[in-house]
């Protein structure tokens, strides 16, 4: 049995009404639920939350938002607060590479949400990785540890022990092209778990679940889950495929 429970999450991006969202998750309901030993989280965008909680009410598959702002209320048009999350779900993506790359979320502001998320009872999937420029400068160790670090600041070991990291090689989302197994497994096993022990110690470090995430399908994600690091995926695209996401969970599965 592993200390860890396996995770998969699937990130819908900005894709789905909620007409679209209902016949989704109905298409893979049944998929999801066969699979108790993985968590199982669905991330659609804010419009879709209350639909989709509504379908999983009776289930244990959980719901996640794409990302939250930090404050609790007030003059922030257009965003939503980790308390309107809170209402539908449990989980939450934040720092996602596409938020910092088009929305100018910086690693201080990441870390505000990361605060703000487990204060009201939310998990955190914080979302770490380097560019293709980067990693070819031979700075992916540099980079992610620095993300890690940054987004975890300031928090005690038991509130680190209970955010998800997220390792997701910038040059690897949505391109079809997904980090081997054995790259994706040492900067986890060897870049983030590390960093954690020296900055939460070695308890805290060994619960964190930590999942990799670029391009995961069906065909190729059982080579990740048999890696010892990795705990799960973060999935994109093939999230959106009814067929596909409950295969990348039942491959989880494996891990239990
Ligand atoms: C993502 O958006 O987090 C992601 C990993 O996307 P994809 O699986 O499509 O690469």
């Amino acid at each position: 049995m592993n200390a860890r429970t396996p995770l998969v999450a699937g990130n819908w991006k900005m894709h789905k009404t909620v007409e679209e969202a209902r016949q989704l998750v109905w298409a893979m309901l049944d998929g999801l639920r066969a699979v108790p030993e993985v968590e199982r989280v669905l991330c659609p965008p804010f419009t879709a939350l209350l639909p989709v909680a509504q379908m999983l009410l009776g289930t244990d598959i959980r719901l996640g938002a794409q990302n939250m702002h930090w404050e609790e209320e007030g003059a922030y048009t257009g965003e939503i607060s980790p308390r309107m999350v809170a209402e539908f779900a449990q989980f939450v993506i934040l720092g996602h590479s596409e938020r910092r790359a088009y929305f100018g979320e910086t690693d201080d502001m990441v870390r505000r949400k990361v605060h703000a998320a487990l204060s009201h009872k939310l998990t955190p999937i914080v979302c770490v990785g380097e560019t293709l420029e980067q990693r070819r400068a031979g700075q992916t160790e540099a980079v992610v540890r620095g993300q890690v670090l940054a987004a975890l600041d300031g928090l005690q070991p038991e509130q680190a022990a209970r955010v998800v990291i997220a390792y997701e090689p910038v040059w690897a989302i949505g391109t079809g092209e997904a980090a081997t197994p054995e790259e994706a497994q040492r900067v986890i096993g060897q870049v983030i778990r590390p960093t954690l022990a020296k900055a939460f110690g070695h308890e805290a470090a060994r619960r964190v679940r930590i999942l990799y995430g670029g391009s995961v399908k069906a065909h190729n994600a059982a080579a990740f889950f048999v890696q010892p690091d990795i705990d799960g995926a973060l999935v994109g695209g093939a999230s959106l495929d009814p067929e596909q996401f409950p295969a990348i969970v039942r491959a989880a599965a494996a891990r239990a």
